[in-house]
């Protein structure tokens, strides 16, 4: 016997006891310092059982029990690896992401859509017939999977910009759900302008969660960050649009910040818990915005690499929309750094619930079942890597050329984590997010590592946990 490599042990303060979290089985303890002690014995002490008396002997097989205590290094590894493995095969959950459009109305500093200059020429749309397809190819993989669950989440660009594809394929993909006994969630991710209760009218029949929207800091900052493409500011309309909606779906609020614009979120935050909607907010969490490594670009413009590497921007999904909320794709986005705890806290603060920031992962890119189809019908194996045709993986019409077999192939070899070593976090993080690590790294098959904000992130965790045990 050994103590699990994914135990974390984490002093509770002002107090003599202590939080014991296993990451594998998710079991919480607060334990006293001779349990932790004991743990620190097994493996160690010849003979241990023959040592013990009978409260110590109940307190080994509480540990044994929920995963403090392992078998051997080698049975763990075996069960991390089954784990992984199940996670991608899981069929239990059918998810797609579906990028209505690439277009946009916002021309947000930060964005890597690419077509700024352009206004949308090349930003391509999904037409009536490819949703009709795409809905086919949803139903033949309802009947394929079998799955009891399917998740839809709008994405883009603006996916608002694409109204009628969305109704139609909400409408469709709720009636082929219901004859087959699946529940369906309807969620939107969206820069909030176009929000009206209309959408939620049209949508409320067809399984509708919610709506994630972004603001990126306090009003000036944010309309500074994400102006209109005539340069206007976006913050009122779109705080009016939710206050039209929010009492009658889920409402998550998301944020990009730098070091820049950090500092502007608690006056955001205080803004929001002094609205009438605030109670009507689910989760606010902010995530860094994802930085290229260093460049030579000019200041102001912040590079991401395209995935292809060809230098050609990427026409792919807008990340200053990936993240956390709504139950997008991608609520493990928001890793990274010191100022991840800073708002975290600040946003607890003021009472919203928001991200643990220790449950991140294994997000979609892990799972073979979460579909990202963009708007010419092209598979992705997650939204941020979306645009680029280098990186589909298939296509609706069932075509699969040399190119999707081996970005197919890519991702299905990916396992960041098996870099990690022996970190505790693996099981809730799995090496991070690929699409970080592909522009930071210049790889997704590293780790994209942020530990230290997991770290702080889990000492908030276990007060909070402890506080309810
Ligand atoms: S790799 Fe990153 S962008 Fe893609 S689903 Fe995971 S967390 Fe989201
Ligand atoms: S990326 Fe870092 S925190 Fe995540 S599992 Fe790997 S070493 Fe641990």
């Amino acid at each position: 016997m050994q103590p699990s490599i994914f135990n974390k042990v984490v002093p509770l303060a002002g107090r003599d006891d202590i939080f014991l979290m296993n990451t594998f089985t998710d079991a919480q303890l607060v334990v006293s310092r001779d349990v932790v002690d004991l743990l620190d014995r097994v493996g160690t002490t010849p003979n241990l059982a023959g040592t013990l008396d009978d409260t110590e002997r109940s307190a080994l097989r509480d540990l044994i029990e929920h995963g403090f205590i392992v078998k051997d290094r080698a049975t763990e590894q075996k069960a991390l690896n089954r784990f992984f493995h199940d996670v991608r095969e899981d069929t239990s959950e059918l998810r797609l992401t579906l990028l209505t459009t690439l277009q946009c109305n916002f021309a947000c500093d930060y964005c890597f859509q690419g077509d700024h200059g352009d206004y949308n020429l090349r930003a391509e749309k999904m037409s009536m017939a490819t949703a009709h397809r795409l809905c086919e190819w949803l139903e033949m993989k309802l009947d394929e999977l079998g799955s009891s669950q399917f998740s839809l989440t709008f994405f883009g660009g603006e996916p608002l910009l694409n109204q009628p594809v969305m109704f139609e394929t909400a409408e469709r993909l709720w009636r082929a759900t219901q004859d087959r006994g699946v529940e369906m969630r309807t969620n939107v991710i969206t820069n909030g302008l176009l929000l009206t209760p209309e959408v939620v009218d049209r949508l409320e029949p067809f399984g509708l969660d919610g709506f994630k929207i972004t603001l990126d800091g306090d009003p000036q900052t944010h309309d500074r960050m994400r102006p209109l493409r005539g340069g206007q500011g976006t913050f009122d309309r779109i705080i009016e649009n939710v206050r039209r909606v929010a009492h009658r779906c889920n409402i998550t609020v998301g944020g990009n910040f730098d070091e820049d614009t950090v500092d502007s979120y608690p006056a955001l935050l205080d803004f929001l818990a002094a609205q009438d909607f605030a109670d009507s907010l689910v989760q606010v969490s902010f995530k860094p915005i994802v930085r290229e490594k260093p460049t030579t670009l000019p200041p102001g413009v912040i590079p991401l690499t395209a995935v292809g590497g060809d230098n050609k921007p990427l026409g792919g999904t807008c990340m200053s929309s990936a993240g956390s909320g709504a139950g997008s794709a991608c609520d493990s986005c928001n890793l990274l750094d010191t100022k991840m705890s800073y708002l975290r806290e600040e946003t607890k603060k003021r009472g919203f619930a928001t991200m643990d920031g220790v449950h991140m992962g294994p997000c979609d890119i892990h799972r073979r079942h979460a579909y990202t189809v963009g708007p010419d019908g092209s598979l992705y194996a997650c939204p941020g890597f979306t645009g680029q045709p280098t990186a589909a993986t298939g296509h609706i019409n069932g075509e699969l050329e040399e190119h999707h077999r081996r970005a197919a192939a890519d991702f299905d070899s990916l396992a960041a984590w098996k870099s990690c070593g022996d970190c505790a976090f693996i099981p809730v993080c799995a090496g991070g997010c690929s699409v970080a690590a592909h522009s930071e790294l210049g790889t997704m098959h590293k780790p994209s590592c942020h530990k230290e904000s997991m770290e702080s992130a889990l000492v908030s965790f276990a007060e909070e946990a402890a506080t309810q045990m």
